[in-house]
Protein backbone atom coordinates (compact mmCIF):
# COMPACT_ATOMS: atom_id res chain seq x y z
CA UNK A 1 0.00 0.00 0.00
CA UNK A 2 1.29 3.52 -1.15
CA UNK A 3 0.75 6.52 1.01
CA UNK A 4 0.16 8.40 -1.93
CA UNK A 5 -3.71 9.60 -1.91
CA UNK A 6 -6.18 10.14 -4.55
CA UNK A 7 -6.02 13.67 -5.50
CA UNK A 8 -9.08 13.46 -8.13
CA UNK A 9 -11.50 12.03 -5.90
CA UNK A 10 -10.36 14.63 -2.76
CA UNK A 11 -10.54 17.74 -5.47
CA UNK A 12 -13.83 16.94 -6.40
CA UNK A 13 -14.83 16.96 -3.13
CA UNK A 14 -13.61 19.99 -2.30
CA UNK A 15 -11.66 18.62 0.61
CA UNK A 16 -8.23 19.85 1.42
CA UNK A 17 -5.92 16.56 2.13
CA UNK A 18 -3.57 16.57 4.77
CA UNK A 19 -1.63 14.06 5.31
CA UNK A 20 -1.40 13.53 8.93
CA UNK A 21 -5.28 13.56 9.55
CA UNK A 22 -6.69 9.91 10.08
CA UNK A 23 -9.64 10.55 8.15
CA UNK A 24 -7.74 10.82 4.91
CA UNK A 25 -5.40 8.09 5.70
CA UNK A 26 -8.57 5.51 6.01
CA UNK A 27 -10.28 6.87 3.05
CA UNK A 28 -6.98 6.96 1.14
CA UNK A 29 -5.98 3.39 1.80
CA UNK A 30 -10.37 2.47 1.01
CA UNK A 31 -9.60 4.36 -2.09
CA UNK A 32 -6.46 1.97 -3.36
CA UNK A 33 -8.49 -0.50 -2.86
CA UNK A 34 -11.42 0.40 -4.92
CA UNK A 35 -8.38 1.27 -7.33
CA UNK A 36 -6.88 -1.84 -7.34
CA UNK A 37 -10.35 -3.31 -7.80
CA UNK A 38 -11.62 -1.02 -10.42
CA UNK A 39 -14.86 -0.33 -8.90
CA UNK A 40 -16.31 2.60 -10.68
CA UNK A 41 -15.66 6.24 -9.53
CA UNK A 42 -19.46 6.96 -8.88
CA UNK A 43 -18.27 4.26 -5.49
CA UNK A 44 -15.10 6.27 -4.92
CA UNK A 45 -16.71 9.32 -4.33
CA UNK A 46 -19.84 7.81 -2.37
CA UNK A 47 -17.60 6.19 0.11
CA UNK A 48 -15.20 9.14 0.13
CA UNK A 49 -17.45 11.29 2.41
CA UNK A 50 -20.54 10.03 5.51
CA UNK A 51 -23.48 9.65 4.83
CA UNK A 52 -24.68 11.61 7.42
CA UNK A 53 -22.84 13.83 9.89
CA UNK A 54 -24.55 14.64 12.99
CA UNK A 55 -23.09 16.64 15.68
CA UNK A 56 -25.22 17.78 19.09
CA UNK A 57 -24.16 19.70 21.82
CA UNK A 58 -26.01 18.88 25.46
CA UNK A 59 -25.97 20.53 28.53
CA UNK A 60 -25.90 18.13 31.83
CA UNK A 61 -25.77 18.82 35.75
CA UNK A 62 -22.71 18.18 37.38
CA UNK A 63 -22.84 16.60 41.23
CA UNK A 64 -22.04 19.68 42.26
CA UNK A 65 -24.45 21.52 40.84
CA UNK A 66 -23.12 23.38 38.08
CA UNK A 67 -23.96 22.69 34.37
CA UNK A 68 -21.41 21.94 31.53
CA UNK A 69 -22.31 21.74 27.91
CA UNK A 70 -20.81 18.63 25.81
CA UNK A 71 -20.31 17.82 22.39
CA UNK A 72 -21.21 14.39 21.25
CA UNK A 73 -21.26 13.20 17.34
CA UNK A 74 -22.88 10.15 15.38
CA UNK A 75 -21.41 9.58 12.15
CA UNK A 76 -23.72 7.38 9.76
CA UNK A 77 -20.78 6.19 6.75
CA UNK A 78 -22.70 3.87 4.26
CA UNK A 79 -26.05 1.95 5.10
CA UNK A 80 -25.95 0.14 1.93
CA UNK A 81 -25.44 -3.49 3.88
CA UNK A 82 -28.30 -2.46 6.00
CA UNK A 83 -28.41 -0.67 9.68
CA UNK A 84 -25.62 1.81 10.30
CA UNK A 85 -23.02 0.16 13.02
CA UNK A 86 -20.35 1.10 15.39
CA UNK A 87 -19.28 2.05 18.88
CA UNK A 88 -19.52 5.25 21.03
CA UNK A 89 -16.39 6.13 22.20
CA UNK A 90 -16.17 8.82 25.58
CA UNK A 91 -13.23 10.25 25.23
CA UNK A 92 -11.56 13.69 25.75
CA UNK A 93 -9.25 13.81 22.53
CA UNK A 94 -12.12 13.15 19.99
CA UNK A 95 -13.01 15.31 17.22
CA UNK A 96 -15.50 15.46 13.96
CA UNK A 97 -12.43 13.44 11.73
CA UNK A 98 -11.54 11.11 13.85
CA UNK A 99 -15.07 9.45 14.61
CA UNK A 100 -15.33 9.83 10.58
CA UNK A 101 -12.88 7.80 10.17
CA UNK A 102 -14.09 5.62 12.10
CA UNK A 103 -17.14 4.62 10.98
CA UNK A 104 -15.54 4.16 7.42
CA UNK A 105 -13.57 2.03 9.32
CA UNK A 106 -16.55 0.28 10.49
CA UNK A 107 -18.11 0.20 6.80
CA UNK A 108 -15.18 -1.77 5.98
CA UNK A 109 -15.32 -4.18 8.69
CA UNK A 110 -18.63 -5.60 8.71
CA UNK A 111 -18.66 -5.99 4.61
CA UNK A 112 -15.71 -8.31 5.35
CA UNK A 113 -17.20 -10.27 7.51
CA UNK A 114 -20.17 -10.16 5.69
CA UNK A 115 -22.33 -8.95 8.60
CA UNK A 116 -25.71 -7.29 7.40
CA UNK A 117 -24.96 -3.74 8.78
CA UNK A 118 -23.21 -0.56 7.54
CA UNK A 119 -20.72 1.46 9.27
CA UNK A 120 -21.15 4.06 11.80
CA UNK A 121 -19.36 5.60 15.20
CA UNK A 122 -20.04 7.71 17.87
CA UNK A 123 -18.68 9.98 20.74
CA UNK A 124 -18.66 12.24 23.43
CA UNK A 125 -15.97 14.83 23.86
CA UNK A 126 -15.49 13.86 27.36
CA UNK A 127 -12.99 12.32 29.98
CA UNK A 128 -14.90 9.40 31.83
CA UNK A 129 -12.38 9.00 34.22
CA UNK A 130 -13.50 12.51 35.57
CA UNK A 131 -16.87 11.59 35.66
CA UNK A 132 -18.96 10.39 38.79
CA UNK A 133 -21.10 7.17 37.85
CA UNK A 134 -24.06 9.60 38.47
CA UNK A 135 -22.53 11.77 36.10
CA UNK A 136 -21.70 9.52 33.64
CA UNK A 137 -25.47 7.98 33.45
CA UNK A 138 -27.06 11.22 33.10
CA UNK A 139 -24.40 12.23 30.54
CA UNK A 140 -25.24 9.12 28.59
CA UNK A 141 -29.26 9.86 29.17
CA UNK A 142 -28.81 13.01 27.50
CA UNK A 143 -26.70 11.99 24.56
CA UNK A 144 -29.39 9.39 23.52
CA UNK A 145 -32.04 11.39 23.78
CA UNK A 146 -30.35 14.17 22.02
CA UNK A 147 -29.64 11.51 18.98
CA UNK A 148 -33.24 11.03 19.01
CA UNK A 149 -34.65 8.91 15.83
CA UNK A 150 -30.99 8.97 14.24
CA UNK A 151 -30.48 5.94 16.29
CA UNK A 152 -32.89 2.91 16.13
CA UNK A 153 -32.85 -0.95 16.27
CA UNK A 154 -33.10 -1.21 12.46
CA UNK A 155 -31.89 1.92 11.34
CA UNK A 156 -28.66 2.65 13.38
CA UNK A 157 -27.12 0.29 16.52
CA UNK A 158 -24.26 1.77 18.61
CA UNK A 159 -22.07 -0.65 20.88
CA UNK A 160 -19.19 -0.11 23.36
CA UNK A 161 -15.84 1.14 22.66
CA UNK A 162 -13.11 3.42 24.09
CA UNK A 163 -14.39 4.68 27.61
CA UNK A 164 -17.81 2.69 27.43
CA UNK A 165 -18.74 -0.19 28.96
CA UNK A 166 -22.30 -2.22 29.40
CA UNK A 167 -23.20 -0.31 32.04
CA UNK A 168 -23.49 2.37 29.55
CA UNK A 169 -25.07 0.48 26.85
CA UNK A 170 -27.82 -0.51 29.63
CA UNK A 171 -28.52 3.36 30.15
CA UNK A 172 -28.72 4.13 26.26
CA UNK A 173 -31.06 1.18 25.88
CA UNK A 174 -33.43 1.99 28.69
CA UNK A 175 -33.67 5.67 27.93
CA UNK A 176 -34.45 4.85 24.27
CA UNK A 177 -37.31 2.16 25.38
CA UNK A 178 -38.68 5.42 27.63
CA UNK A 179 -38.29 7.55 25.04
CA UNK A 180 -40.88 5.80 22.42
CA UNK A 181 -44.10 4.69 23.26
CA UNK A 182 -45.03 1.64 24.75
CA UNK A 183 -46.19 -0.83 22.85
CA UNK A 184 -42.85 -0.42 20.29
CA UNK A 185 -40.89 -0.49 23.49
CA UNK A 186 -39.34 -3.74 23.76
CA UNK A 187 -37.94 -3.19 20.23
CA UNK A 188 -35.77 -0.60 21.87
CA UNK A 189 -33.65 -3.07 23.53
CA UNK A 190 -32.19 -3.65 20.38
CA UNK A 191 -30.99 -0.05 19.87
CA UNK A 192 -27.74 -0.89 21.25
CA UNK A 193 -25.52 -4.38 21.93
CA UNK A 194 -22.66 -4.69 24.26
CA UNK A 195 -25.55 -4.99 26.92
CA UNK A 196 -24.90 -6.65 30.12
CA UNK A 197 -26.19 -10.48 29.89
CA UNK A 198 -29.03 -9.75 32.56
CA UNK A 199 -30.34 -6.94 30.21
CA UNK A 200 -30.48 -8.48 27.01
CA UNK A 201 -26.98 -8.97 26.54
CA UNK A 202 -24.93 -12.15 24.66
CA UNK A 203 -22.88 -14.33 26.36
CA UNK A 204 -19.33 -14.19 25.09
CA UNK A 205 -19.62 -10.22 23.91
CA UNK A 206 -17.58 -8.95 26.57
CA UNK A 207 -14.47 -11.29 25.33
CA UNK A 208 -15.55 -11.15 21.64
CA UNK A 209 -12.76 -9.16 20.26
CA UNK A 210 -10.02 -10.66 22.15
CA UNK A 211 -11.75 -14.26 21.10
CA UNK A 212 -12.06 -13.02 17.49
CA UNK A 213 -8.26 -11.92 17.40
CA UNK A 214 -7.49 -15.62 18.86
CA UNK A 215 -9.25 -17.27 16.25
CA UNK A 216 -7.98 -14.94 13.44
CA UNK A 217 -4.28 -15.90 14.60
CA UNK A 218 -4.98 -19.83 14.73
CA UNK A 219 -5.98 -19.29 11.15
CA UNK A 220 -2.77 -17.08 9.82
CA UNK A 221 0.15 -17.89 12.01
CA UNK A 222 0.92 -21.33 10.98
CA UNK A 223 1.28 -19.80 7.36
CA UNK A 224 3.48 -17.31 8.66
CA UNK A 225 5.85 -19.77 10.07
CA UNK A 226 4.15 -18.92 14.05
CA UNK A 227 2.59 -22.04 16.54
CA UNK A 228 0.32 -20.02 18.63
CA UNK A 229 1.05 -22.04 21.96
CA UNK A 230 5.02 -20.89 21.56
CA UNK A 231 4.70 -17.45 19.80
CA UNK A 232 5.97 -14.11 22.54
CA UNK A 233 3.75 -11.66 22.28
CA UNK A 234 3.90 -7.58 23.79
CA UNK A 235 1.15 -5.29 24.37
CA UNK A 236 -0.45 -1.38 24.48
CA UNK A 237 -3.49 -1.27 25.95
CA UNK A 238 -5.10 -3.29 28.68
CA UNK A 239 -8.71 -2.48 28.24
CA UNK A 240 -11.17 -4.04 27.07
CA UNK A 241 -9.31 -6.03 23.88
CA UNK A 242 -6.04 -5.73 25.58
CA UNK A 243 -6.63 -7.39 28.54
CA UNK A 244 -9.05 -10.50 26.77
CA UNK A 245 -6.08 -10.70 24.28
CA UNK A 246 -3.47 -11.03 26.89
CA UNK A 247 -5.80 -13.56 29.06
CA UNK A 248 -6.84 -15.80 25.92
CA UNK A 249 -3.17 -16.17 23.87
CA UNK A 250 -1.83 -16.66 27.13
CA UNK A 251 -4.24 -19.82 27.80
CA UNK A 252 -2.99 -20.98 24.61
CA UNK A 253 0.29 -21.30 25.90
CA UNK A 254 1.97 -17.90 24.50
CA UNK A 255 3.98 -15.96 26.37
CA UNK A 256 3.33 -12.04 27.14
CA UNK A 257 6.70 -10.67 27.92
CA UNK A 258 5.35 -6.81 28.34
CA UNK A 259 2.47 -4.42 28.31
CA UNK A 260 2.27 -1.01 28.11
CA UNK A 261 -0.89 1.17 29.00
CA UNK A 262 -1.69 4.89 29.93
CA UNK A 263 -0.12 4.56 33.33
CA UNK A 264 3.26 3.22 32.03
CA UNK A 265 4.81 -0.38 31.31
CA UNK A 266 5.94 -3.97 32.96
CA UNK A 267 7.84 -6.50 31.39
CA UNK A 268 8.66 -10.44 32.73
CA UNK A 269 10.62 -11.97 29.92
CA UNK A 270 9.41 -15.34 31.75
CA UNK A 271 5.82 -14.27 30.81
CA UNK A 272 3.53 -11.87 32.82
CA UNK A 273 0.10 -13.66 34.14
CA UNK A 274 -2.28 -12.03 31.85
CA UNK A 275 -5.41 -12.74 34.78
CA UNK A 276 -3.00 -11.58 37.92
CA UNK A 277 -2.62 -8.19 36.09
CA UNK A 278 -6.09 -7.75 35.12
CA UNK A 279 -7.10 -7.68 38.45
CA UNK A 280 -4.28 -5.68 39.58
CA UNK A 281 -6.21 -2.92 36.56
CA UNK A 282 -9.39 -3.68 37.50
CA UNK A 283 -8.22 -2.48 41.44
CA UNK A 284 -5.94 0.08 40.41
CA UNK A 285 -6.85 1.62 36.84
CA UNK A 286 -3.65 0.92 35.31
CA UNK A 287 -0.92 -1.29 34.90
CA UNK A 288 1.88 0.57 36.62
CA UNK A 289 2.67 -0.66 39.95
CA UNK A 290 1.92 -4.02 39.22
CA UNK A 291 3.99 -6.48 41.35
CA UNK A 292 4.26 -9.48 39.18
CA UNK A 293 6.70 -7.55 36.39
CA UNK A 294 9.39 -4.95 36.68
CA UNK A 295 8.56 -1.72 35.15
CA UNK A 296 10.12 0.11 32.26
CA UNK A 297 10.67 2.66 29.95
CA UNK A 298 8.60 3.49 26.74
CA UNK A 299 11.95 2.93 24.26
CA UNK A 300 12.39 -0.35 26.58
CA UNK A 301 8.72 -1.60 25.87
CA UNK A 302 8.40 -1.05 21.86
CA UNK A 303 12.18 -2.29 21.54
CA UNK A 304 11.20 -5.92 23.72
CA UNK A 305 12.23 -8.66 21.23
CA UNK A 306 8.84 -10.58 20.71
CA UNK A 307 7.07 -12.48 17.68
CA UNK A 308 4.07 -10.68 17.64
CA UNK A 309 3.66 -6.89 18.80
CA UNK A 310 -0.57 -6.03 19.43
CA UNK A 311 -1.33 -2.08 19.68
CA UNK A 312 -4.65 -2.19 21.49
CA UNK A 313 -5.22 0.90 22.72
CA UNK A 314 -6.26 4.21 20.50
CA UNK A 315 -5.32 4.89 16.68
CA UNK A 316 -1.98 6.13 15.02
CA UNK A 317 -0.02 4.85 18.17
CA UNK A 318 2.76 3.33 16.23
CA UNK A 319 4.81 5.89 14.57
CA UNK A 320 7.84 5.90 12.22
CA UNK A 321 10.07 6.93 15.02
CA UNK A 322 8.50 3.88 17.39
CA UNK A 323 8.61 1.35 14.20
CA UNK A 324 12.10 1.78 14.32
CA UNK A 325 12.46 0.49 17.66
CA UNK A 326 10.45 -2.46 16.99
CA UNK A 327 12.25 -5.82 17.03
CA UNK A 328 8.89 -7.97 16.14
CA UNK A 329 7.54 -10.12 13.52
CA UNK A 330 4.50 -9.41 13.35
CA UNK A 331 1.88 -6.64 13.68
CA UNK A 332 -1.43 -7.57 15.11
CA UNK A 333 -3.85 -4.04 14.55
CA UNK A 334 -6.27 -5.31 17.80
CA UNK A 335 -6.87 -1.31 18.21
CA UNK A 336 -8.49 0.16 15.25
CA UNK A 337 -6.06 1.85 12.79
CA UNK A 338 -3.03 2.18 15.32
CA UNK A 339 -0.34 2.36 12.77
CA UNK A 340 0.26 5.29 10.36
CA UNK A 341 0.50 4.61 7.04
CA UNK A 342 3.98 5.97 7.25
CA UNK A 343 4.83 3.32 9.94
CA UNK A 344 3.24 0.66 8.15
CA UNK A 345 5.78 1.59 4.93
CA UNK A 346 8.76 1.46 6.77
CA UNK A 347 7.52 -1.84 8.83
CA UNK A 348 6.69 -3.75 5.39
CA UNK A 349 9.98 -2.89 4.02
CA UNK A 350 11.85 -4.06 7.12
CA UNK A 351 10.13 -7.52 6.57
CA UNK A 352 7.32 -7.22 9.20
CA UNK A 353 4.28 -7.92 8.59
CA UNK A 354 0.61 -6.07 9.48
CA UNK A 355 -2.73 -7.93 10.13
CA UNK A 356 -4.92 -5.38 9.66
CA UNK A 357 -7.85 -3.78 12.63
CA UNK A 358 -10.45 -4.72 10.53
CA UNK A 359 -9.78 -8.13 10.00
CA UNK A 360 -8.32 -8.97 13.63
CA UNK A 361 -10.53 -6.84 15.80
CA UNK A 362 -13.85 -7.99 13.84
CA UNK A 363 -14.99 -10.07 16.53
CA UNK A 364 -16.41 -7.57 18.34
CA UNK A 365 -19.06 -6.29 16.29
CA UNK A 366 -19.63 -10.14 15.08
CA UNK A 367 -20.81 -10.94 18.69
CA UNK A 368 -22.44 -7.54 18.42
CA UNK A 369 -24.38 -8.99 15.39
CA UNK A 370 -25.69 -12.11 17.11
CA UNK A 371 -26.66 -10.13 20.20
CA UNK A 372 -28.88 -8.42 17.82
CA UNK A 373 -29.79 -11.43 15.98
CA UNK A 374 -31.02 -13.08 19.80
CA UNK A 375 -32.99 -9.82 20.56
CA UNK A 376 -34.92 -10.06 17.46
CA UNK A 377 -35.10 -13.43 18.34
CA UNK A 378 -36.50 -13.59 21.73
CA UNK A 379 -33.63 -16.02 22.52
CA UNK A 380 -30.41 -16.71 24.37
CA UNK A 381 -27.56 -18.39 23.03
CA UNK A 382 -25.08 -20.27 25.17
CA UNK A 383 -21.54 -19.44 25.62
CA UNK A 384 -20.28 -22.19 23.53
CA UNK A 385 -22.25 -21.50 20.61
CA UNK A 386 -21.24 -17.93 20.23
CA UNK A 387 -17.76 -19.06 20.06
CA UNK A 388 -18.57 -21.52 17.35
CA UNK A 389 -20.15 -18.83 15.20
CA UNK A 390 -17.29 -16.61 16.13
CA UNK A 391 -14.97 -18.84 14.85
CA UNK A 392 -16.72 -19.80 11.54
CA UNK A 393 -16.90 -16.03 10.94
CA UNK A 394 -13.40 -14.84 11.71
CA UNK A 395 -12.35 -17.80 9.79
CA UNK A 396 -14.03 -17.31 6.44
CA UNK A 397 -13.30 -13.19 6.37
CA UNK A 398 -9.51 -14.60 7.54
CA UNK A 399 -10.08 -16.77 3.95
CA UNK A 400 -11.06 -13.78 2.21
CA UNK A 401 -8.12 -11.61 2.93
CA UNK A 402 -5.80 -14.68 2.07
CA UNK A 403 -7.35 -15.14 -1.37
CA UNK A 404 -7.35 -11.23 -2.00
CA UNK A 405 -3.34 -11.52 -0.90
CA UNK A 406 -2.85 -13.85 -3.51
CA UNK A 407 -4.73 -12.29 -6.35
CA UNK A 408 -3.61 -9.34 -5.93
CA UNK A 409 0.28 -9.68 -4.75
CA UNK A 410 -0.56 -7.13 -2.20
CA UNK A 411 -0.33 -6.62 1.72
CA UNK A 412 -2.80 -7.91 4.52
CA UNK A 413 -4.21 -4.61 5.16
CA UNK A 414 -4.87 -3.58 1.07
CA UNK A 415 -6.06 -7.19 0.67
CA UNK A 416 -9.12 -6.89 3.66
CA UNK A 417 -10.07 -3.85 2.07
CA UNK A 418 -10.20 -4.74 -1.50
CA UNK A 419 -12.08 -8.31 0.28
CA UNK A 420 -14.91 -5.93 1.85
CA UNK A 421 -15.04 -3.59 -1.26
CA UNK A 422 -15.28 -6.03 -3.54
CA UNK A 423 -18.82 -7.45 -1.85
CA UNK A 424 -19.64 -3.43 -1.31
CA UNK A 425 -19.24 -2.93 -5.28
CA UNK A 426 -21.32 -5.78 -5.91
CA UNK A 427 -24.31 -4.87 -4.04
CA UNK A 428 -23.79 -1.20 -5.17
CA UNK A 429 -24.13 -2.70 -8.83
CA UNK A 430 -27.18 -4.48 -8.15
CA UNK A 431 -29.01 -2.11 -6.28
CA UNK A 432 -27.90 1.16 -8.45
CA UNK A 433 -27.78 4.93 -7.47
CA UNK A 434 -31.76 6.19 -6.84
CA UNK A 435 -33.56 7.39 -8.50
P1 LIG B 1 -10.66 0.47 26.67
O1 LIG B 1 -11.09 1.84 27.04
O2 LIG B 1 -11.23 -0.68 27.42
O3 LIG B 1 -9.06 0.37 26.80
C1 LIG B 1 -8.20 1.31 26.21
C2 LIG B 1 -6.79 1.01 26.66
O4 LIG B 1 -5.89 1.93 26.00
C3 LIG B 1 -6.55 1.19 28.16
O5 LIG B 1 -5.77 0.10 28.64
C4 LIG B 1 -5.74 2.47 28.24
O6 LIG B 1 -4.84 2.50 29.34
C5 LIG B 1 -4.95 2.40 26.94
N1 LIG B 1 -4.40 3.68 26.55
C6 LIG B 1 -5.05 4.86 26.42
N2 LIG B 1 -4.19 5.85 26.10
C7 LIG B 1 -2.96 5.27 26.04
C8 LIG B 1 -1.66 5.75 25.76
N3 LIG B 1 -1.45 7.03 25.47
N4 LIG B 1 -0.62 4.87 25.80
C9 LIG B 1 -0.83 3.57 26.09
N5 LIG B 1 -2.04 3.06 26.36
C10 LIG B 1 -3.09 3.89 26.32
O7 LIG B 1 -10.90 0.34 25.11
P2 LIG B 1 -11.10 -0.99 24.25
O8 LIG B 1 -12.56 -1.24 24.13
O9 LIG B 1 -10.20 -2.05 24.76
O10 LIG B 1 -10.62 -0.49 22.81
C11 LIG B 1 -9.25 -0.49 22.42
C12 LIG B 1 -9.16 -0.36 20.90
O11 LIG B 1 -9.86 -1.45 20.28
C13 LIG B 1 -9.78 0.89 20.29
O12 LIG B 1 -9.08 1.22 19.11
C14 LIG B 1 -11.19 0.43 19.91
O13 LIG B 1 -11.76 1.24 18.91
C15 LIG B 1 -10.86 -0.95 19.40
N6 LIG B 1 -11.98 -1.89 19.38
C16 LIG B 1 -12.70 -2.17 20.49
C17 LIG B 1 -13.72 -3.10 20.42
C18 LIG B 1 -14.52 -3.52 21.64
O14 LIG B 1 -15.29 -4.46 21.52
N7 LIG B 1 -14.32 -2.91 22.79
C19 LIG B 1 -14.02 -3.74 19.21
C20 LIG B 1 -13.26 -3.44 18.09
C21 LIG B 1 -12.24 -2.51 18.19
Amino acid sequence: MSVSPDQDIFSELELAYKPDNIYFQIITALLQAAELLNLPRQLKLILAQPKNELMVHFPVRMDDGTTRLFKGYRIQHNNVLGPYKGGIRYHQDIGLDHVKALAAIMTAKNALVRLPFGGAKGAVKVDPRRMSSDELMRLTRRFTSAMGNNIGPDYDIPAPDVGTNAQIMAWVADTFMNLHEPNRRIEGLRVVTGKPIEFGGSHGRDKATGQGLVYVLEEMLPEMGFDISRVTFSLVGYGNVGSWTGRLLTQRGAKMKAVMDHTGAVRDDRGLDAAMLHAHVMKTGGVAGFSGGEKMDTQSFYSTPVDLFIPAALEQMITPENAAWLQCKVVVEAANAPTTPLAEDYLLKKGIAVLPAILCNAGGVTVSYFEWKQNRQAEQWDADFVDQQLQKQMVAAAHRVKAMARKFTCDMRTASYCAALEYIGQVYSLRGIFP
